[in-house]
């Protein structure tokens, strides 16, 4: 299999053809390698238009997925970004792509040193990571330009409003267990909070303080 092809085709249909039109961020899911980020025998899938297992009943989210809450984010390239959800770190790959700086928290500690190869070995070294319930957010680090929550949460974390600088927004699914809707969170330089609804979506769920309870 042609990865590189595949990868192509992967952008041309599922994401510019969807109506991703940010050219920065097109160019960074024409890079980065999604196929490194699941395992070895689901490789020939990771292009496909579709969430991936990862282990740990976790998954890699739909390429489209990643391209259109990376987009909401509007990144520039000096952003210091906080992700909660690292999974495979196919989503902190492509931010920290984007952006200065990538602050990632994973709540399960396989996946999260996982990620950290994968990431090494793409030289993709702006990105930190962190064991922890992201619920919280990172307030030594905070606070952050951008923040994306790849986990369903039941309502929009407090403390990660908390975090945002002025003139930042936060991206996250909200909703029930089983079926969300994508969020931006904007506040405005003046400190204003506002917030504006994308598309449907399902997501695995946030488990934390501010979270789902765990199983
Ligand atoms: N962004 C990931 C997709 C992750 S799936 C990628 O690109 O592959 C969601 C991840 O969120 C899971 O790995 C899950 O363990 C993690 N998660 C759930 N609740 C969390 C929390 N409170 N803090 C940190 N990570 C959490």
């Amino acid at each position: 299999m042609n990865y590189d092809i595949a990868r192509k085709r992967m952008v041309e249909t599922q994401v510019v053809g969807r109506g991703v039109s940010d050219r920065r961020v097109i160019d960074a899911m024409l890079k980065v390698p999604r196929h490194l980020f699941v395992e070895e025998a689901m490789a020939s899938q990771s292009y496909n238009d579709t969430p991936l297992p990862i282990g740990e009943k976790q998954t890699i989210s739909q390429p489209y997925m990643v391209a259109l809450m990376t987009e909401l984010l509007e990144l520039k390239g000096k952003e210091r970004v906080l992700e909660i959800g690292t999974g495979s770190g196919y989503q902190a790959a492509i931010l920290a792509v984007l952006a200065d700086r990538v602050y990632t928290i994973e709540r399960i500690r396989p996946l999260a040193m996982r990620a950290r190869k994968v990431l090494d070995s793409l030289g993709l070294l702006n990105v930190n990571i962190k064991v922890d319930d992201g619920t919280c957010g990172w307030p030594e680090e905070a606070p952050f330009d951008a923040i994306i929550v790849t986990a369903g949460a039941p309502e929009i974390p407090e403390d990660l409003v908390r975090q945002l600088a002025p003139g930042g927004c936060l991206v996250l699914p909200v909703g029930s267990q089983v079926s969300q809707t994508l969020v931006r969170v904007r506040k405005g330089t003046d400190g204003a909070v506002s917030v504006e609804q994308s598309i449907g979506c399902r997501f695995v769920k946030l488990i934390g303080k501010h979270g789902w309870e765990a199983e």
